[in-house]
């Protein structure tokens, strides 16, 4: 380039520069302000000097975003199975592909066979119904949050609520089920206390104001010691709707947490109805679960909430194929052999060969609210500190700081993704470091 002419009278005009097919294609799958706003932000650089006026279009392609929404996939080098800021559960193979042929006109709520109008997400709802054999009825809705306000506004609006001062739990950011419930209108009647709550405690709050009995689980705290709490079935004896609120969405019971409680158990031991996510450990998309009596799920669905809460035509496709569908990457990280993560890690580590990278063991996390204090044993390759910011903000793989090491932990990692974390480290060039 000359160094003569001033740079800024050479900077190629923003049509011409659209005129590059790669920014023709990009528009026509981006939309054409992202564009220009890359070929914009391109032209500034060359005017300011900072790139030559004829590589604003080769920025400007290189400075494209990958999609039209900002939303980034990382990779969850974690090692804990739910974690709400990485979206918790990641959909399975089967799933995603349900949501992408939802995405359309489908028949979400239409009869094809006669034309008509037909109960909405209905094959979403008998997949619910065939995995919980003790649900006489379910409904789906927004999230787990939003099943709790559909139940307590329908059952105890304008009413009690009885639940133990040891169930009053914040599920995170700074939400509080007590508020939540207050919120409904309807009136919170703590009993017992936050270490021991018993029948007799229940039984003197119950009267002609009890809307509903909620049953919380802690679903992401412990309370070791000197302890006491009531069962579903007791309180199913006092005569008035019990409902539960699980918050993991687990249906049937699981062996490999025998602590968390699950939906098809509850409803057995008397439980009128039962709350759950549909994004923890079933590993769907964010949705609230309803399950129980008839007579008590029709009684929500046909409240007016019900309609703000509605779940929409995505997250019933999705929902489906992960209850009917094959194991979800929720589970395959739950369940990681640890022999086989140390395989992995070793042959990460050798990948790495010169960066000080080390196979330790490490504890992976249920995460997400559930299983709180439970280690799943298995192993993960040790790097210096420094790694951490540099995965993260560069390939957008997130691991964890822990002792003053940078964990990278595979069992959240699909194995098809092991070289591209490889690629990510071995790419990492640290400040200081000599950037052979
Ligand atoms: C997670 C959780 C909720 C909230 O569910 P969301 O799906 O996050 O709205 C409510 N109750 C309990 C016990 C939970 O663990």
């Amino acid at each position: 380039m000359s160094t003569t002419a001033d740079p800024r009278r050479l900077v190629p005009r923003t049509d011409r520069v659209l005129a590059d097919p790669r920014l023709q294609d990009a528009s026509a799958r981006l939309g054409p302000d992202l564009v220009k706003a890359a070929v914009v932000a391109a032209q500034q650089r060359a005017r300011s000097g900072e790139l030559a006026p004829d590589a604003v279009a080769d920025a400007a392609v290189a400075a494209l975003p990958r999609a039209a929404a900002s939303t980034r996939p990382v990779i969850n080098a974690t090692g804990v199975v739910l974690h709400t800021n990485l979206g918790r559960a990641p959909l399975s193979p089967a799933a995603v592909e349900a949501l992408v042929a939802a995405a359309g006109y489908t028949d979400v709520e239409f009869d094809l066979a006669d034309g008509s109008r037909a109960r909405r997400g209905r094959g979403t709802l008998a997949a619910l119904a065939d995995a919980v054999p003790a649900a006489e009825a379910v409904h789906v809705v927004n999230n787990g949050a939003a099943a709790l306000v559909l139940a307590t506004t329908a059952l105890a609006a304008g009413r009690e609520v009885v639940v133990s001062r040891g169930e009053l739990v914040e599920i995170g950011d700074g939400f509080r089920l007590p508020d939540l419930i207050a919120s409904t209108g309807a009136r919170l009647r703590e009993v017992g206390t936050t270490n021991r709550t018993h029948l007799a405690d229940y039984a003197d709050a119950v009267g002609p104001g009890t809307g509903c009995i909620l049953k919380v689980h802690p679903s992401n705290f412990r309370v070791d010691g000197f302890t006491s709490s009531v069962d579903v079935g007791a309180l199913a004896g006092l005569g008035v709707p019990v409902v539960a609120d699980l918050g993991s969405g687990l249906l049937v019971p699981e062996p490999l947490l025998p602590d968390e409680p699950d939906a098809d158990t509850a409803l057995r031991v008397g439980a009128d109805l039962v709350t759950g996510s549909g994004d923890k450990l079933l590993g769907g998309p964010q949705a609230g679960l309803l399950l129980g009596r008839t007579a008590v799920v029709e009684r929500l669905r046909r409240h007016p909430l019900a309609r703000a809460l509605r779940v929409d035509k995505l997250t019933l496709a999705a929902l489906e194929a992960t209850l009917r569908g094959p194991r979800t990457p929720t589970w395959a990280g739950l369940h990681a052999d640890p022999d086989d993560l140390r395989r992995r890690c070793d042959a990460l580590a050798a990948a790495l060969d010169g960066l000080g990278a080390e196979v330790v063991p490490s504890a992976g996390a249920v995460g997400g609210g559930g299983a709180p204090g439970l280690e799943l044993p298995g192993w993960a390759v040790a790097l210096p500190t420094a790694y951490a910011a540099a995965l993260r903000t560069g390939a957008a793989v997130v691991t964890r700081v822990e002792r003053g090491r940078c964990l990278v932990d595979l069992r959240c990692v699909d194995p098809a993704d092991d070289a591209r974390v490889a690629g990510a480290v071995r790419a990492v060039r640290l400040p200081g470091a000599d950037g052979a």
